[in-house]
């Protein structure tokens, strides 16, 4: 905390207004001190007709606080190979982070819609989550350039949300096939998936029961679709398969991570708020 005072000098002034300037004084300047980040305490005014003055105790330095830097567009901070350009690494210099950092950039809050901005905000938790580790740089910035092209171009949110996290899911290997039968290496029939969690894997109908979920046969498709599609072609409305999928995403990402993400229970939550 630092004391500071503050005296104004003027022509004499009636009487009558001194007590009403002092307020005004006083609660300007802690409007104005609040502004500028700094909480003023025990601030206290006091006048003659010629003199206005005001003391406080303010912290010595603002608190430290996170303001997001926009850097170059996506098109320009990547080349046509997909390496970072030298606007790119500039940027990333300027502003004390690794390259790899720019990740987040990708995926600022658009302004369009609650939807898509918490879209983005979940997007780039995962992303941070499953990037901190170091591996598949390249196909994950790959899938998240395909990602926000996608929702630039309109595709469905919700879809693009369960797509990006069956890829992660997939690129680090955690993804289970979804023909294998992962107790036995069986062929699996086209029938419902069901996920058994101590084989890491779905199971065929000798090797059950299954600890669970069980993915419907339209929740199997849209996984077919998803493996064998770019994101955008994602439109249309999301159903109960993308539900299911989510559900089921977070088993997978919670036992990876061992930890659940933020963004997408803030989704829920905020989706349920909606709902009401
Ligand atoms: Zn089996």
């Amino acid at each position: 905390m630092a004391e500071l005072l503050i005296e104004i000098g003027f022509e004499e002034m009636p009487a009558p207004w001194l007590s009403g300037l002092g307020e005004q004084f006083q609660a300007r300047f802690v409007e104005a001190a609040s502004r500028e980040f700094l909480e003023a305490k025990d601030v206290s005014v006091a006048w003659t007709p010629r003199r206005l003055v005001l003391r406080a105790d303010l912290p010595s330095r603002q608190a430290d606080r996170e303001e997001p830097v926009w850097g170059p567009a996506l098109k320009v901070a990547k080349d046509g190979a997909g390496a970072w350009t030298p606007a790119a690494q500039g940027f990333a210099r300027k502003n004390g982070v690794a390259v790899t950092e720019l990740l987040h950039s990708a995926f600022r809050a658009s302004e369009s819609s609650l939807d898509a901005a918490l879209f983005l905000s979940g997007c780039a938790e995962l992303l941070d989550a499953f990037c901190s580790e170091g591996e598949a740089e390249d196909k994950v910035y790959r899938l998240a350039l395909a990602v926000v092209r996608a929702a630039e171009a309109g595709a469905n949110p919700e879809l693009l949300g369960r797509y990006l996290e069956a890829w992660l899911l997939r690129l680090h290997g955690l993804y289970p096939p979804l023909d294998r039968c992962a107790g036995c290496g069986a062929l699996l029939s086209s029938s419902l998936l069901r996920y058994h969690q101590p084989a890491h894997g779905f199971v065929c109908d000798t090797c059950l029961p299954a600890s669970g979920p069980v993915l419907s046969l339209p929740a199997r498709a849209l996984l077919g679709q998803f493996f064998s599609n770019p994101p955008d072609t994602l439109v249309g409305a999301a159903a109960t398969p993308a539900r299911e999928l989510e559900a089921f995403h977070r088993t997978l990402i919670g036992a990876h991570l061992e930890r659940e993400l933020r963004a997408p229970r803030v989704i829920r939550e905020v989706t349920r708020e909606g709902a009401r």
